[in-house]
């Protein structure tokens, strides 16, 4: 029951980030005026705006000048929606959830942004480190100082890195590192590095056929955000895993 109502909550807060992704980089605003066609700048009506099936039910296009819409669009919202279900799934009716559906949005917004335009803005890496850092500290008071460590560290690791090898990552990437830090605590440097891991792959395959000249082409907020998600679902699992292995051996 909570997890189909997530899934729903997920595809409704899906139609938003599509409008956030879009439109911050451009510095429009998110609230006003409401969805419209990029090509022909006519409304949508609420009918041709239900997640997913107004796309479905258009085949893509814009009703009134049939100009082909993005299937990212679509795909967007379904991702929201499987995430926050797996999230309901995971955590059930806890503090922990609000902050779980927080991070989940923030870094589809990121990818977003980082894909179209290679830019993780301020406007939605800082409040969101805030709102990270002040989930963490109300679900878990006395470990306020472990979100704050995880926070500096990751962010000081990436900025090192920036500095040795510039060009590879921006400061975009340092502040999104220390925002992870706020909302997964130490689970925030597996993010780093299963992002790292899944960029170095997807990158060398890339470059074996030819399609980028470097590594740095490659949007790394996008992988680090894989990573975000992976820690947040799993990183404790594979920490007792962990210590389960080291403990018995
Ligand atoms: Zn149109």
């Amino acid at each position: 029951m909570i997890v189909g109502i997530a899934v729903i909550f997920g595809l409704l807060i899906g139609s938003f980030l599509n409008v956030v992704i879009y439109r911050v980089p451009n510095h429009q605003s998110i609230v006003w005026p409401a969805s419209h066609c990029p090509a022909c700048k006519a409304a949508i009506a609420p009918r041709d705006n239900i997640p997913i099936v107004s796309y479905i039910l258009l085949r893509g296009r814009c009703r009134n000048c049939g100009t082909h819409i993005s299937a990212r669009y679509p795909a967007v919202e379904a991702l929201t929606g499987i995430l926050f279900g797996i999230a309901a799934y995971e955590f059930g009716l806890s503090l922990r959830i609000v902050s779980a559906l927080v991070l989940i949005a923030v870094l589809i917004v990121l990818s977003g942004t980082d894909l179209d335009h290679r830019l993780l803005p301020n406007v939605i890496v800082g409040p969101a480190a805030l709102i990270g850092f002040i989930l963490s500290v109300i679900e878990s008071p006395s470990w306020w100082w472990i979100y704050l460590v995880s926070a500096v560290g990751v962010a000081g690791f990436l900025f090192v890195l920036a500095l040795v090898y510039p060009g590879g990552m921006g400061m975009g990437d340092v502040k999104m590192g220390g925002m992870l830090g706020t909302f997964l605590g130490p689970y925030a440097a597996l993010a780093v590095f299963l992002g790292a891991l899944c960029g170095a792959l997807i990158g060398g395959l890339l470059m074996a056929a030819g399609r980028i000249r470097r590594r740095s082409a490659l949007p790394f907020g996008v992988f680090m955000a894989v990573g975000g998600i992976v820690a947040l679902f799993v990183g404790p699992g594979l920490w007792q895993a962990y210590l389960r292995l080291i403990g018995g051996a």
